[in-house]
């Protein structure tokens, strides 16, 4: 179906506005309390200890029922606490996925015992999450995917592979995206279901990957006859595709998607100091008006997704604009470092986030969905193809 693209405009209201004091003043006190050391880069960071503070502090699962342990507030709310820690560089990504996008999917499709078992661990920061969707051969067209449940006497047997996986080695639990039956030749997305899968399952294996800056961040998942039952279908069985196209909405829309180098224009920023050459102010200024402006869109998102709305193709243009500009920050601030006369301390800090910058900007357009799938995503969008 065709449609327009629609980025309708969104005030952050005054309890939005009260929730960024509260979460400034918890990251204060973390900061000066050595849990990190601010304006570093964010998403990187893994700490238990953190997301457990986070939990008790009544930042996770704050849109989530109160009957679940959440917090019923707004996802603008939930944009700016999520805006706020990711800026601020804290080490979040233990708890991320989850509060992200499981507990969501949970909540709209998981069975009720399922949902009053583990929501309250995820919310209390104790219980983290993988996403199993990419395979060895099919990353962009999850429709190939070969990994498969088959139904047995006690539930659904799962064998197969998944790859790329964030976290595996430190989750409790993966959502993993399998076939359950063939694809029919009118429908390519038939067949598909989501299954809860317990990292600690008999016959799941995890092996790590290391990326090319040498960490391990994600990870081999191997099933051999890994039993789960009814209890772990999440949702209708065969129909996952157009769940797990709202999990991508999810996914796809939030302020990581151009936060996550922004630790280089605090950089620049701070090394440009108050005076800084016409050359440096306009560059700055032209970064800080593109970031504002992709801001403005994510919260748009964030507003729709309030909404109850699933605005996949608004979330593929946030996430394809917004990474492209978080990848070439670090080039575009070496381009203005030459002009900038700088004191020392800041040159280092400056210098410290250009180098880890320029080795995580190539993952950004790849993860969460490539450069061109979105860029297909957006064009039947807009009814081009
Ligand atoms: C840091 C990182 C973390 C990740 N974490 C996870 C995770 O936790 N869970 C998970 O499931 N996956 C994860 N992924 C995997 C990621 O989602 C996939 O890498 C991505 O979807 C691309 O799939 P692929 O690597 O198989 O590449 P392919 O799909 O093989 O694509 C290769 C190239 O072909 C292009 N291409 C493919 N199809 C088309 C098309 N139809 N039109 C035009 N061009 C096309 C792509 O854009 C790309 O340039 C992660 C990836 C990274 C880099």
């Amino acid at each position: 179906m065709t449609r327009a693209i629609q980025f309708d405009p969104v005030q952050l209201p005054p309890e939005a506005e009260a929730m960024r004091e509260r979460v400034r003043d918890f990251l204060e006190q973390e900061a000066s309390a050595g849990t990190f050391a601010p304006n570093g880069l964010g998403m990187t960071g893994h700490s238990p200890a953190f997301s457990q503070r986070c939990g008790a502090a009544g930042f996770i699962g704050m849109t989530w029922p109160r009957k679940y342990g959440g917090g019923e507030r707004s996802f603008l709310e939930r944009f700016v606490v999520s805006e706020e820690m990711i800026a601020a560089g804290a080490p979040v990504w233990a708890h991320w996925v989850a509060d992200r996008q499981s507990g969501p999917m949970l909540i709209h499709y998981g069975r009720d015992a399922m949902r009053q078992r583990i929501l309250p661990r995820i919310i209390a920061g104790e219980c983290y999450f993988c996403i199993g969707m990419s395979e060895p051969d099919s990353g962009s067209d999850l429709f190939s995917l070969r990994s498969r449940a088959e139904r047995v006497s006690e539930g659904w047997s799962v064998n197969g592979r998944k790859i790329w996986t964030s976290n595996a080695h430190r989750s409790h639990y993966m959502i993993a995206l399998l076939r359950t039956s063939l694809a029919t030749e009118e429908n390519r997305r038939h067949g598909l279901t989501q299954f809860l899968i317990p990292m600690d399952s008999a016959g799941l294996t995890v092996r790590p990957i290391h990326n090319l800056t040498g960490a391990h961040e994600f990870n081999e998942v191997t099933f051999d006859d890994v039993l789960v039952t009814d209890e772990h279908v999440i949702g209708e069985v065969d129909m996952a595709w157009k769940q797990a196209t709202s999990e991508l909405a999810y996914e796809r829309s939030g302020p990581e998607r151009f936060l996550e180098t922004i630790a280089v224009l605090h950089g620049l920023i701070h090394a440009a100091g108050q005076d800084p050459e016409p050359r440096t102010a306009e560059g700055i200024g032209r970064l800080v008006a593109q970031v504002a402006t992709l801001r403005q869109m994510s919260l748009s998102v964030a507003g729709m997704l309030h909404d109850g709305k699933v605005p996949e193709v608004e979330a593929a243009v946030v996430k394809e604009m917004g990474t492209n500009w978080e990848q070439a920050l670090p080039g575009t601030a070496r381009d203005l470092v030459p002009d900038i006369i700088v004191e020392p301390g800041n040159r280092e800090k400056l210098d410290e986030v250009l180098q880890q910058a320029t080795l995580i900007a190539p993952k950004l357009t790849i993860q969460g969905g490539t450069r061109e799938v979105l860029r297909g995503i957006i064009a039947r969008g807009l009814g081009l193809r």
